[in-house]
């Protein structure tokens, strides 16, 4: 028997209403429906939540005849004429004369020549900029244009025009007409989501009010109530489906793996160097978490070189220990190999038996270790996501370790489990997440933190290299490498340039190796090279045999090679800061002074800036808190990485505060009731599902 109550009649009503289909809405009809698709908008819904991206702030338009000087200003007028004069000396000028009711303004541009095809007379334009008067006549200089249709020639009065996101063949101003369509006829029946006790609590406009305010606010005030509101129930959903996961995490079973002193000490004397501090608590913390009944969901963060490696291991021994395999998940198989290695050094006469399980593994060596995994007897596995394509199957698997999280989905996470228990998850990032990202998509991870580097680390000594310094860079760089040291050369993965500022990696190899770099030995790698080749040339190296390794960025992550102390990073403005941190990180690993030179060649200003930001800092977290003010988080994390509906209004930089406050109301709201099973949760619970079930594989909640 059902037992789920009927939905209420009204509500299916409402729903069937807001379905209609876009040509169907009075006053779009077919042909707009037809680009409007493009736009993903579909029905009377989507127009209605097709927000504005932004809005242009008419209140202070004004009359031409009431104009005053140096302030900015906006007027409203139709082009009566449009002209071209050149004022020697190869200067052209163009300038329009725009007139309102009240009288006539003239507009100029020095040097843009191509202005002059974008005005015909009889168009209606809005002119913002500081006007002047001149003589009798009101003139702007290069003034921002908004060109405006025949409806719009004359002011409605309205003081923020919404600016949508558009498509080809869609104008603005038929963007706007056919929302308001839709506001006027469907604004009033999308039914509330938040319960009225809700809407109180977290002074939230109601949605018959947000809607219409949202693209048609009477003033400032109304818009920011709107945006408040919708941008509040965006993180709020999010925060939602977090907080049920993660009760849902909770619910799980998983081994109760206790770091008992007798195993604690077996797995200490194997360890080559002191632990520091940082290392110790987070290791206190991941004993902990494995200790319990259910998994856990861990996330360790230190910057490049702080050590994580160790502590995973330790956490995949304790697992052993108790007879448990233990998975190890790297994004690439040189680290995945690195790992193996460092994880043998550790062992040596033990009889952990482990192996490595990688893209290059040959079939029948995979599927021998496929049967010895089902059969119990591998203890430690280690390698790329060749494992979650496999569809591994343990025997006993007690604790998964992803390294790199941040090149992994959120999805992938789950893939690597076992039918009645789970397994515990420990995650390692380099990439120090800023806050805000981690309270939203790892919201569901407890963070241990690695605020301190092994000590006698150094932090990289990094330069801008200007392109008339470059020579005495290479020179410093050959010193070094007759002193023994070796040395990264980077450079991006791109095929068309030859300058080792704009460099290809085969590009920058070619050039060094007849040139600056002639008298060493050299080796080049990339990510298009079979693995085979790579595993070669990363084993030749840290053998000493290359000299100078000239890579694309599949250094950046983990490699570790602790006589390679220095480094050049050519086309530098095309890797995010965070990724440049993490590269640099490669030669901070001896005890040899690292030295990183930054060539800056064609980087334009921002890139510049940028650039010397990196230089100033040696503080990952710092640097990571920038990169996302300047690439926002979507860069950082890559949509599709994550494996989220990218966020259509909120901004996770910009609206941190909102989103504090989000997510403790919806923890408190999941706190009050788990299933969200209340009737005047319902709907929350069906948008939450509806948006991230699938995605955060929350299954049938409640
Ligand atoms: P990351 O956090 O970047 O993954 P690794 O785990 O690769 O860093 O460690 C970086 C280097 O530091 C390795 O060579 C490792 O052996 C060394 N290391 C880690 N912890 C310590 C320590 N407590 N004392 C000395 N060296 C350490
Ligand atoms: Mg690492």
């Amino acid at each position: 028997m059902d037992q789920t109550p009927p939905a209420p009649a009204a509500s299916l009503a409402a729903r069937e209403v807001l379905a209609t289909p876009a040509e169907k809405i009075t006053g779009v009809g077919r042909r707009w429906a037809v680009l409007l698709a493009r736009l993903g908008i579909h029905t009377a819904a989507d127009l209605l939540f097709h927000f504005p991206r932004d809005y242009e702030d008419l209140s202070d338009e004004r009359l031409i005849a009431e104009l005053a000087e140096e302030r900015l200003q906006r007027v409203r007028g139709t082009v009566v004429e449009v002209g071209t004069a050149s004022s020697g000396f190869g200067k052209t000028r163009v300038s329009i004369l725009v007139r309102d009711a009240s009288g006539d303004l003239r507009a100029t541009w020095f040097n843009q020549p191509f202005m002059r095809k974008k005005f015909r007379a009889g168009q209606h334009l809005l002119l913002t900029a500081k006007p002047k008067q001149r003589g009798l006549m009101w003139e702007m200089m290069h003034p921002q244009i908004t060109w405006l249709a025949e409806e719009e020639a004359q002011s409605t009065g309205r003081q923020l025009l919404p600016i949508y996101p558009l498509t080809d063949g869609i104008s603005q101003y038929h963007m706007r007409r056919m929302v308001e369509l839709a506001v006027t006829q469907y604004a009033g029946v999308p039914e509330e989501v938040f319960c009225p006790r809700l809407l109180g609590q977290y002074k939230l406009v109601p949605l018959a009010e947000a809607i219409p305010s949202i693209h048609l606010p009477d003033d400032q005030a109304a818009l920011d109530r709107a945006r408040r509101r919708f941008i509040f129930q965006e993180l709020f959903v999010l925060q939602l489906a977090i907080a049920v996961r993660r009760g849902q995490q909770q619910a799980r079973n998983a081994p109760q793996l206790v770091a008992t002193a007798k195993i604690d000490a077996r797995i200490r004397r194997l360890l080559p160097f002191e632990l520091t501090a940082s290392q110790q608590e987070a290791i206190a913390e991941v004993s902990a978490d494995m200790a319990q009944d259910r998994p856990m969901n861990r996330l360790l963060q230190g910057d490049v070189g702080s050590g994580k490696t160790i502590v995973a291991l330790y956490a995949m021994l304790v697992a052993v220990a108790h007879g448990r395999q233990a998975a190890l998940m790297a994004p690439t198989e040189i680290l995945a190999r690195q790992h193996a290695d460092t994880l043998g050094s550790l062992l040596q006469a033990s009889r952990v038996r482990y192996g490595v399980l990688a893209g290059s593994t040959a079939k029948r060596e995979r599927e021998t270790m496929l049967a010895e995994l089902a059969a119990g007897k591998l203890d430690v596995v280690l390698g790329t996501q060749a494992m979650i394509q496999d569809r591994v199957r343990f025997k006993n698997l007690g604790l998964v370790v992803i390294d790199e999280q941040h090149k992994f989905g959120v999805r992938q996470r789950a893939a690597l489990r076992q039918e009645d228990h789970w397994p515990h998850y420990l995650v390692m990032t380099a990439t120090p997440i800023p806050r805000t990202v981690a309270m939203t998509l790892f919201g569901d991870l407890d963070v241990s933190t690695l605020r301190q580097l092994p000590s006698g680390r150094q932090s990289v000594n990094t330069y801008l290299v200007e392109a008339d310094a470059e020579q005495r860079w290479w020179a410093f760089v050959r010193d070094r490498l007759r002193e023994g040291r070796q040395a990264y050369v980077v450079a991006p993965l791109v095929d068309e340039s030859t300058t080792l500022t704009a460099p290809s990696v085969a590009a920058a190899y070619e050039q060094l190796t007849n040139g600056e770099l002639e008298a060493f030995r050299m080796g080049l790698l990339h990510g298009r090279m079979a693995a085979g080749e790579k595993q070669q040339v990363m084993d030749d190296f840290r053998a000493g045999e290359i000299q100078v390794l000239v890579s694309t960025s599949v250094i950046e992550v983990g490699v570790d090679v602790p006589n390679a102390s220095v480094m050049t990073v050519a086309g530098a403005e095309r890797f995010g800061i965070a990724a440049l941190h993490q590269l640099r990180g490669r030669i901070a690993r001896g005890t040899h002074a690292p030295f990183c030179g930054v060539l800056v060649g064609e980087a334009g200003e921002t890139g510049r800036e940028r650039l010397a930001a990196f230089v100033a800092s040696s503080d990952g977290f710092e640097l990571a808190e920038l990169d996302f003010q300047i690439r926002g988080p979507g860069d950082l994390f890559g949509t599709q990485q994550h494996g989220l509906p990218p966020l259509r209004i909120a901004n996770l930089q910009r609206d941190r505060q909102l989103l504090a406050e989000a997510r403790r109301a919806a923890q408190a709201l999941v706190d009050a009731d788990p299933g969200l099973s209340h009737p005047d949760h319902a709907k929350l619970r069906r948008q939450m599902l509806t948006r991230y079930g699938k995605a955060l594989e929350l299954g049938d909640v409640g």
